[in-house]
């Protein structure tokens, strides 16, 4: 099974499907994101370092994350894993290409597209839980069967910091500033798979089953 890096703008489903790999594939799910939220909670130098910029929607720096992430990835050597959230800029990208060089390791970029409009209702309806499940509110398909209760381990769940209308503007500009020259990269190499995040889950399954299969 391949590798799987994805690309995508903010609640476009990235957390959902790697959380799906995770439980049906036994894929590593290494989301920048949730690494960042995990600093925070803890308190430490970092998460107090990055805190404000979270949650202001704006993109923390490529050496921190960076190295982050590189720590990160050598504890899980040899089994497969998706990787969300990262690259995010060009120059992650480029790390990245040479981190997979030196360790021989192959992937597939998936690119999950979605509007703006979607992308924020979705956004201000999404909930999220710390055993790594999400659901939204505005979509019957990702609705918890008890309201504000998960699903699979029966904790509360928590709505983010950053999933209001400002922060969402904000990442999602940044979002479109940073992603063409990511997408561009990924496609020149040919590694690049497209997926319609609006398409409904079944469709994104099939389409995400067929990309880590070739
Ligand atoms: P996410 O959970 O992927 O939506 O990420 C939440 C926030 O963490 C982002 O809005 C950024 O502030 C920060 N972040 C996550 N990944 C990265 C990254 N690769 N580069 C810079 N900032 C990041």
């Amino acid at each position: 099974m391949k590798n799987i890096i994805f690309i995508a703008p903010p609640a476009a489903g990235k957390g959902t499907y790697s959380n799906y790999l995770k439980e049906n594939y036994n894929y590593e799910h290494l989301s920048t994101g949730d690494m960042l939220r995990e600093e925070i909670s803890l308190g430490t130098d970092l998460g107090l370092k990055v805190k404000n910029i979270i949650d202001n929607g704006g993109l923390v720096d490529d050496d921190t994350i960076t190295e982050l992430l590189k720590n990160k990835l050598n504890k899980i050597l040899g089994k497969p894993f998706v990787l969300d959230g990262f690259p995010r800029t060009l120059n992650q990208a480029d790390t990245l290409d040479n981190i997979f060089k030196e360790f021989s390791i192959d992937y597939i970029a998936i690119y999950l597209t979605i509007n703006e409009e979607d992308a924020l209702k979705r956004t201000l309806g999404r909930l999220t839980c710390k055993c790594g499940r999400s659901y939204n509110i505005n979509n019957p398909e990702f609705t918890p069967k008890v309201e504000g209760i998960c699903d699979s381990c029966g904790e509360k769940l928590i709505k983010r910091n950053d999933d209001n209308e400002t922060s969402f503007k904000v990442r999602f500009n940044t979002y479109l500033d940073n992603t063409k020259h990511i997408i561009d990269h990924y496609e020149k190499l040919n590694k690049l798979v497209q997926i319609d995040a609006m398409s409904g889950s079944d469709n994104i399954i099939d389409e995400l089953k067929k990309a880590i299969n070739d």
